[in-house]
């Protein structure tokens, strides 16, 4: 099914995910049966959870007790007209958790690749663990749930070890596998040779490969009891790593789901910024599941339930930004442990979210499966894999993990700046992450729109393919340097302007300080780099039309850093409408904090835009151009009505104006279609 015939169907669906506590006795159920027939019309289903701690072994005796409990519970919520399903928290186990009580795991437990045992979780390749995690899914499945979710401890990183599972049944899988018998200490050696590619991508495809097989076997038992149960897969993402491969697709068929629950992150909004990081981190899982899952719920996180950690404002934000990055429901897990009486501290959430509804329903069906449109910071599920290891490296637990930091662009967006998750209109190329290219899929990529660092550049002249970007890394200057822009047209007005990061400051990959040297003729400068006491070193950043037409930026001073001011940000907004020709899907005219997640269809004529005020100041008036092939656009506000904008025709598109953007507040745009029609359609 392509994305624009999946329009019609995108319902928004809202889940809440219920801990032991909250229903395990008749007296507390009672009282989460009443909260939730209250709120009904926000409550699309109900997931229990089986167990109570991140800590997986209990004795299977356990679970079939608890499997009639929630064989009650799930009948009396179907009952109410509630649809019920299980929440499987664990399957190989999170973290280590209540290790001081908790019975020990009766079967292998997952080995780092440092010797260290997990207390919690397993290793997912032995027998015993198999069967005892069959009966598990068996004994859910009896309790006749709906649906149920696995839950994302599916992955071979973080579970009380870093890196796993070097236990002796899979260490003799991976002889096996490579032919040649391996021991831990020998295969984390060879991991480490600058030559060892090839078994570190064996290393990781084994990965997949195990959890594609625990995903098959999950999906056995759960089909064997009942083949209607419909299934669901809760994920992490691949900005924390990609260490386990991150197959996310692959997963997702193997255990034969059509929901899917991407997640990662943003537990509480003293950094409410981080909100935007994760609905791009969320975006990125969601990339490739389209065909199949149509229900794609995303994580609010409120874990460990403290109501203060998030104001229902940030909660409402969250869940907005997660909808224009793609999903198109929330699975809530904000009331996880609180019993009785004590769930009305959760109604100004309860209330905020029956209010925004209307909203969210229309911005999903509007979205439809359109992708977000806008420059495409580079990530690929394969980079733990494909990465270089440089001579005294560590391929993991690397000291060189900020080169592969594939979160780092992200600042861009607080100029305005659209961001994809999947190649789009241009492409950022940050670090190294350039390494998981090949030369041939390289120079395509050049043959495009580009905006790098000088560590990708670095990788382009390792590759012999320089040239393409016209510029050579000439000297490295680590104190007392700032950058002044030229008088290239792509600085409008701002030539000679300085900016000044402090590098001195912030030290590591972000404080470059790099100098370039001009390898080819029509390389225009766009900076120079200059002492502080404006003594000219050389060109700090360059553009560049290439041979293959292609258009290639490279930023040598500070890049990823103190970019906001309002000299530097015309450029890198020029910048980026020059390199995409002009595709950019939207500019900001005025120099506000105004974070953009724009979707849209491949004619420009339908899509939604989400606009993020991700500051404390109200935003008095914004001039937003799109570009844009209708003049077709709705204000969509916060009770769900539609009203048409006026526009006026602009450079590709039209321009519009909005006032009055509260503080850390949304404001929705509906693309195409007509505005009228909406609320009888939606
Ligand atoms: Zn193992």
């Amino acid at each position: 099914m392509s994305r624009d015939q999946t329009t019609k169907t995108n319902a928004l669906r809202l889940g809440w995910r219920i801990g032991v506590p909250t229903y395990e006795t008749d007296e507390s159920f009672a009282g989460l049966l009443q909260f939730l027939v209250a709120n009904k019309a926000i409550v699309d289903e109900v997931s229990f959870f089986e167990t109570i701690t991140h800590h997986l072994y209990l004795p299977l005796e356990v679970f079939a007790t608890r499997a009639a409990v929630l064989k009650r519970r799930i009948a009396a919520l179907k009952e109410a007209g509630i649809s019920a399903g299980i929440n499987v928290l664990c399957t190989i186990g999170h973290i280590n958790e209540g290790w001081d009580y908790m019975p020990l795991l009766p079967f292998q437990a997952m080995v780092g690749h440092d010797g260290a045992v997990s207390k919690s979780c397993a290793c997912p390749n032995t027998p015993e663990f198999k069967a005892y995690i069959r009966q598990k899914y068996q004994l859910m499945a009896g309790a006749g749930p709906d649906f149920i979710w696995v839950d994302d401890d599916i992955r071979m990183h973080h579970h009380g070890v870093g890196f796993g599972c070097f236990c002796p049944t899979c260490m003799d899988l991976f002889s096996r596998r490579t032919g040649r018998a391996w021991m831990r200490e020998t295969l984390v050696t060879a991991f480490n040779d600058p030559n060892g590619l090839e078994r570190r991508q064996a290393w990781v495809n084994q990965n997949v490969q195990v959890l594609q097989t625990l995903m098959q076997d999950v999906r056995e038992a759960i089909r064997g009891v009942n083949p209607g149960i419909v299934i669901g897969l809760m994920t992490a993402g691949p900005g924390w790593t990609t260490y386990s491969g991150q197959d996310i697709p692959a997963w997702l068929a193997a255990l034969d789901a059509t929901k899917v629950r991407p997640g990662g992150g943003f537990y509480s909004d003293e950094q409410p910024f981080e909100m935007y990081g994760k609905a791009l981190e969320v975006g990125r899982q969601l990339v490739g599941c389209h065909a199949k899952v149509n229900d794609r719920q995303y994580e609010l996180e409120n874990f460990p339930y403290s109501a203060l950690s998030k104001a229902v404002t940030s909660v409402i934000n969250e869940c907005t930004l997660a909808l224009a990055a793609g999903c198109n429901g929330i699975a809530f897990n904000a009331i996880g442990a609180l019993t009785g009486p004590w769930l009305s501290e959760r109604k100004p959430l309860m209330e905020r979210v029956n209010a925004t509804r209307r909203m969210w329903e229309i911005l999903v069906q509007h979205a439809g499966n359109y992708p977000l449109t806008g420059l495409y910071p580079v990530w690929d599920k394969g980079l733990t894999a494909r990465r270089q290891v440089r001579q005294g490296d560590t391929w993991l637990n690397s000291n060189q993990w900020h080169l592969y930091d594939i979160t780092r662009p992200q600042l861009l967006s607080e100029l305005g700046l659209a961001l994809a998750v999947e190649p789009s209109v241009g492409t950022i190329l940050s670090g190294r992450v350039a390494e998981i290219y090949s030369d041939k899929e390289l120079t395509k990529l050049l043959s495009g729109g580009v905006i790098m660092d000088t560590r990708a550049l670095d990788v382009l002249a390792e590759r012999g393919l320089a040239d393409l970007a016209g510029v050579r890394l000439a000297h490295a200057y680590d104190n007392g340097v700032k950058e002044t822009l030229t008088d290239d047209p792509l600085n409008g007005v701002y030539a000679g302007q300085d900016r000044c990061a402090s590098i001195e400051f912030w030290g590591d990959g972000k404080g470059l300080g790099d100098m370039l040297e001009v390898t080819a003729p029509g390389v225009r400068v766009l900076a120079n780099m200059r002492t502080y006491l404006n003594k000219t070193y050389g060109p700090c950043m360059t553009a560049f039309e290439n041979r293959l037409g292609g258009r290639v930026v490279v930023a040598g001073y500070g890049p990823w850093m103190y970019l906001g001011s309002t000299a530097k940000r015309e450029q890198l907004l020029n910048v980026a409408d020059w390199v995409a020709k002009g595709q950019l899907p939207l500019r900001v005219r005025e120099v506000i904090r105004l974070v953009p997640l724009v979707r849209l269809s491949a004619d420009r004529k339908h899509g939604a835009v989400v606009l993020l005020n991700a500051g404390a100041d109200t935003i008095a008036e914004a001039t937003v151009d799109l570009r844009i092939d209708t003049d077709a656009v709705a204000l969509l506000s916060s009770d769900g009505q539609c009203r048409k904008l006026a526009t006026q025709p602009a450079e590709g598109g039209c321009r519009l104006a909005l006032d009055h953007m509260q503080p850390w507040s949304t404001t929705i745009l509906l693309i195409g279609g007509n505005p009228r029609t909406l609320l009888r359609d939606a």
